[in-house]
Parts: C-alpha cells; sequence; structure tokens
C-alpha cells in the first residue's frame, strides 16, 4: 500500500497519515486539535468544546495572554503540558487538567 503524507499542525514536517503521534515535535495529535480534558477534535476559533464544555482560549501560565489550548502557548510558545505524575504512565497533560486522560489518576500540581 502507498503511503500518505500529511503536514503536521504544529510544525509543518510531513509525517506518515497513520503516526500515532509528530517525530519532530512530539505532538500527540499531529493532524488536527483535540480537546485536552475530553480528546475530542476541536478547531482554532472555537470558544468552547463541544463535547465537554471546557474554554478552548486559556490564559497562559507564563506570559498571562489568552491562547488557544494547544502543546504550547501561541504567544511566547511556553510549554503547557505538564508530565502525569503516574510513573508507569507518564502521559503529557494539559496543565489545567486534573484527571489525567490516559490512566485517569488525579494529577498533583
Ligand atoms: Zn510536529
Ligand atoms: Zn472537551
Ligand atoms: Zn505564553
Ligand atoms: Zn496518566
Amino acid at each position: 500500500m502507498a503511503s500518505y503524507k500529511q503536514p503536521c499542525v504544529h510544525c509543518g514536517e510531513f509525517i506518515e497519515r497513520d503516526s500515532r503521534f509528530c517525530p519532530k515535535c512530539g505532538s500527540h495529535s499531529p493532524f488536527g486539535y483535540l480537546c485536552p480534558t475530553c480528546l475530542r477534535p476541536i478547531a482554532k476559533g472555537q470558544s468552547v468544546c463541544a463535547g465537554c464544555g471546557r474554554p478552548l482560549y486559556v490564559a497562559c501560565p507564563a506570559c498571562g495572554k489568552q491562547t488557544f489550548v494547544d502543546e504550547r502557548c501561541e504567544q511566547c510558545g511556553a510549554g503547557m503540558m505538564v508530565q502525569c505524575g503516574n510513573k508507569r504512565c507518564g502521559e503529557l497533560q494539559f496543565f489545567q487538567n486534573t484527571k489525567c486522560t490516559a490512566c485517569g489518576k488525579a494529577i498533583k500540581k
């Protein structure tokens, strides 16, 4: 079967369409944006998630400016993901998440 490449929306690198993550920037949703809380697909410009109702624009923890709920701040580029404290999980989670979307454990601040 032929393989198709598609650009990562986060860094622009062309990667295999069935990739689970981008090998260049490490994004786990290389072809679109996912709600950091319920993991539904979301689009830039939406103000709230249709799945869970969370706001999709938040104040960046580093610069305080409004930014889309992406892996990095659009304004200053600071990372907005934190690693799950569960040693057997270790998935990156959005800094506002109170529960890990991968293992379901509470995230300690
Ligand atoms: Zn990428
Ligand atoms: Zn959601
Ligand atoms: Zn920022
Ligand atoms: Zn976890």
